[in-house]
């Protein structure tokens, strides 16, 4: 009989666990608390029939270049829809700041800071399998890619700690403020600085910043399709509280539990070592997330027409204003001039929304303390300065609270959307300090949430990881995703 493998979270990181015991000759139950599986890579009518929301995700540079996802053969089951332009950030001056998948385009439009971006992203860019290599790896594993590794980290510390020594005009420190603020941390930050390098490379590389035809869901469906088809079954509405009370099998006859939500959960496995789960409860959370979708009877009215080029716009005022933001996040207040993340799939994704309407998402992170604030007025209110009209554009609204997000996703402690707070200490102690962190001392018990390596975002790391150590343990030898797909999924 085939060992059983009992996954509880149906996110991008259970359902890669998931796809990947299935494959590898495990009975595979994913149990999920939500009524739909996919967490929060997921695509839901939210407003209005026909309007199609990306619940959580919605651009896709990490899951296009990610390891597993390309083992996967992702590139064959959904269609990529790539804009001309990664990211943009119009300035309250006027000129809108854009990082064009071109990087030579990128680069003259920067004036002066032109070479500067390009010397700091374009080595970056030209290795990007190694920085992928790099940044999808466990922190304290040996870099693969030498060369590469010093690169980024010299890159990550300079714009960490002094970023107006490497860019000098207003445009460069912006565009690298706004993507440096994906990672909801204090600027400039070594975090912020290894999450907008990450993302800054992929920018400007012939991949860009996609998106699905249809949205997150559509990774979300092919991950379900495989899994159906080796095999594996899917239960949504079971919200696992106490691993005490479920019946995940008999370790010692290999049977396995991957708890992909929040590594919490471990803290409740019967027998558990006392310090092993309060290393969990000193695991940090970072700031809560506050998001609005929109119905729009039209394309959003954007003042510089360039930004219906890109998909993803940070609305976040100057550099300086994006920087104080994320200040008052760490401290406990919203600033009045917040920093917006925006995405609008409609303008290059039609199967979104009916003819000649959008959807978009907007999002905010917002302080502890402040979980059950509507976000709209701030949102709104920074969208009009850069959109002026935009209100009378929206047919449909949908609104997140951190707190509604928390209670929708177990694995979204406060709200905080990315798994934990982003920390070199924290990468380190991912949730514990161990260079497995997937395994739990609990014999039989792994964790594949994004609080373990690689951390956030949809690539799947942390379930492949997860999967692979078990599968270890279990045969002692460590598998190949090649003996999973089959060598010519690898080349592709
Ligand atoms: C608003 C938002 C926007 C984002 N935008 C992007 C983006 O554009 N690109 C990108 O790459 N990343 C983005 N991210 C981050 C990305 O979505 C996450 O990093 C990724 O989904 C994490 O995958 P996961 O499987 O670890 O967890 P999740 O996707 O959070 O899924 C966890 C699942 O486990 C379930 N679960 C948890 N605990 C239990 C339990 N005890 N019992 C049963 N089920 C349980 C939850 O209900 C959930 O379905 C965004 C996140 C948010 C919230």
């Amino acid at each position: 009989m085939s060992p059983r493998a009992t996954i509880v979270g149906s996110g991008p990181n259970g359902l890669v666990a998931a796809v990947t015991l299935a494959r590898a000759g495990y009975s595979v139950r994913v149990l999920e608390a939500a009524g739909a599986a996919g967490g929060s890579a997921r695509t839901a009518e939210l407003t209005l029939p026909g309007f199609r929301h990306d619940v959580g995700s919605a651009v896709h540079p990490v899951a296009r270049s990610s390891v597993w996802f390309r083992a996967f053969g992702l590139d064959r089951r959904v269609e990529w829809l790539v804009p001309d332009a990664s990211f943009a950030h119009p300035l309250p001056s006027g000129p809108t700041a854009i990082a064009w998948r071109d990087l030579d385009r990128t680069a003259a439009s920067l004036g002066a800071d032109g070479t500067r971006w390009r010397r700091l992203i374009q080595p970056l860019r030209d290795h990007l399998d190694g920085v992928v290599a790099l940044t999808g790896d466990h922190l304290l594993r040996v870099p693969r890619h030498p060369v590469t590794a010093a690169a980024f980290a010299v890159r990550t510390a300079l714009l960490g700690t002094a970023p107006s020594l490497a860019l000098r005009t207003e445009a460069g420190l912006v565009l690298w403020a706004g993507v440096a603020a994906h990672a909801a941390r204090t600027l400039p930050s070594l975090a912020g600085s290894a999450a907008g390098l990450l993302l800054a490379a992929h920018a400007h590389a012939a991949t860009g910043w996609p998106v699905p035809r249809g949205g997150a869901g559509a990774i979300t469906d092919a991950l379900i399709d495989d899994l159906l088809a080796h095999g594996g079954e899917l239960s949504c509405n079971e919200n696992v509280v106490d691993v005490a009370a479920l019946d995940w099998g008999d370790a010692a006859a290999g049977d396995v539990l991957v708890l992909a939500g929040s590594p919490r959960l471990a803290a409740t496995v019967p027998g558990i070592p006392g310090s092993y789960a309060a290393a969990l409860g000193r695991y940090r959370y970072g700031p809560g997330l506050a998001k609005i979708d929109l119905a729009l009877d039209g394309p959003v009215p954007w003042r510089d027409p360039d930004l219906g080029r890109a998909v993803t716009v940070h609305v976040g005022g100057t550099a300086e204003q994006v920087r104080a933001s994320a200040a008052g996040v760490a401290r406990g207040r919203l600033s009045p001039a917040p920093y917006v993340l925006v995405a609008q799939p409609s303008v290059i994704d039609a199967s979104r929304a009916p003819a000649g309407a959008a959807v978009l998402w907007a999002y905010l992170h917002v302080p502890r303390g402040a979980a059950a604030l509507d976000p709209s007025e701030p949102i709104l209110r920074r969208l009009e300065e850069f959109a002026p009209g935009i209100r009378d554009r929206i047919i449909g609204r949908h609104v997140t609270r951190a707190s509604q997000l928390a209670a929708r996703n177990p694995a979204a402690i406060g709200g905080d959307g990315l798994g934990g707070l982003l920390t070199l200490r924290q990468a380190v102690r991912s949730p514990v300090v161990s260079t497995v962190p997937w395994r739990t001392p609990a014999r039989g018990v792994y964790l594949a949430g994004s609080a373990l390596p690689p951390g956030p975002g949809v690539t799947g790391m942390p379930g492949w990881y997860a999967a692979r150590t078990v599968l270890t343990d279990a045969r002692g030898s460590v598998p190949r995703l090649e003996d999973l797909f089959g060598a010519s999924a690898m080349g592709e």
